[in-house]
């Protein structure tokens, strides 16, 4: 049977996962309007998308109130690389904070739906190994990372406080690292640095001495996260985390990066940036028991698929979102 059509906000939808988002919503008949104030993203990603009757596009900034009749609001609007978010820190804190308040504001106001992009940076460096949902994670609350890190944590605070106080039918998913195709290519993230310096024949960038670990998530695995946990049962709110628990050391992707590109660059090693996460695992239990999710698509599929897109890519098209450099740690 047909699903119901509804009207679906995307916040952040011209962003990397807001766009890949909008593409399965419009693709499966909803209406859907995709909010951006484009600052880590340009209209490259939905111009595909224009034409179609049952997709808009609003230039906005969730920092300031938005008033609109939708069914389901995804929250995705906030600048996600740390060298992007840590350009201007009040900014990316209010985006997170205020976003959050306007998009719950919205959903009470209107009945709507509503999930949260949460983040698995709510875990901070963590000393517990996988992280499940129940640790209540290592955040430095005045590092260069908090702005984020604690913008996210308090969003989650807001979601179950209008969740408990207002009885808003909320969603919040912890996304771990994911990468793919329509990355930006200045987004300054790992997987799209290794693969346009490896592409470019430049030297890898490695922060540290690379034995950081992440755990790298395909995005269409993802995206199909995301849309089950929104159309899951209401007695399901989260936070669930959502990622690939396939577990690699930094080294070990630009190695990979370098395999793949058939590429002749060396590493450099570079300074670790303040406050890096050494390890980061999801345990995805949860996720798999309540929603029958996990992510399918092993890293070295993913990022094949990833350098045929950045090997297409017409790079002057894109613009750098900020001149942001990674800041390592200034004291001990
Ligand atoms: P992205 O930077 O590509 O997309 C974010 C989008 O939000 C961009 O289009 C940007 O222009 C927009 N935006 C930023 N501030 C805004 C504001 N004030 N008002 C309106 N729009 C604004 O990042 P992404 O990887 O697509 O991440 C999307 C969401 O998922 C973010 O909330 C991020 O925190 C979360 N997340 C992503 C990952 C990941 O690995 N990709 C991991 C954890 C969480
Ligand atoms: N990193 C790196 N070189 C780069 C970019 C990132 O070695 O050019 C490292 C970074 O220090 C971190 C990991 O890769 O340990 C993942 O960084 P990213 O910015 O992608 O996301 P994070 O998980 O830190 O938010």
């Amino acid at each position: 049977m047909a699903e119901t059509l509804k009207r679906i906000l995307v916040t952040g939808g011209a962003g990397f996962l807001g766009s890949h988002l909008c593409d399965r919503l419009v693709a499966q008949g909803h209406g859907v309007i995709c909010v951006d104030n484009f600052f880590t993203s340009q209209k490259h990603t939905i111009e595909h998308l224009l034409p179609k009757a049952n997709f808009e596009l609003i230039r906005h900034d969730v920092t300031h109130p938005l008033w609109l009749e939708v069914d389901e609001i995804y929250n995705l609007a906030c600048p996600a690389s740390p060298v992007h978010y840590q350009f201007n820190p009040i900014k990316t804190i209010k985006t997170s904070v205020l976003g959050a308040i306007h998009m719950l504001g919205l959903a009470k106001r209107v009945r709507a739906k509503v999930l949260q992009a949460s983040t698995s940076e709510v875990y901070g460096d963590p000393d517990v190994h996988p992280q499940p949902e129940s640790y209540r994670g290592n955040v430095n609350p005045i590092g260069v990372r908090a702005c984020y890190d604690e913008g996210k944590r308090c969003a989650e605070t807001l979601f179950f406080d209008y969740h408990r106080s207002n009885g808003v039918n909320i969603r919040v998913v912890r996304i771990f690292n994911t990468y793919g195709p329509r990355m930006h290519p200045y987004d300054g993230r790992v997987v799209s640095n290794f693969i346009l310096q490896a592409l470019a024949g430049e030297d890898l960038t490695l922060y540290g001495d690379g034995s950081q670990t992440r755990s790298f998530c395909y995005v269409d695995d993802l995206i199909e996260g995301l849309i089950r946990m929104m159309n899951g049962p209401d007695d399901f709110v989260g936070p669930v985390n959502l990622g690939n628990p396939e577990e690699f050391t930094i080294r070990q992707l630009a190695e990979l990066v370098i395999e793949l590109t058939g590429s002749a660059s060396r590493i450099v090693y570079q300074p670790l940036p303040a406050d890096d996460p050494m390890q980061r695992q999801p345990d995805v239990r949860l996720a798999r028991e309540r929603l029958g999710w996990r992510a399918t698509t092993p890293l070295r599929d993913g990022l094949v698929r990833t350098v045929d897109y950045f090997r297409s890519l017409d790079l002057s098209r894109y613009r750098r979102p900020t001149q942001g450099e990674p800041r390592v740690a200034t004291r001990g």
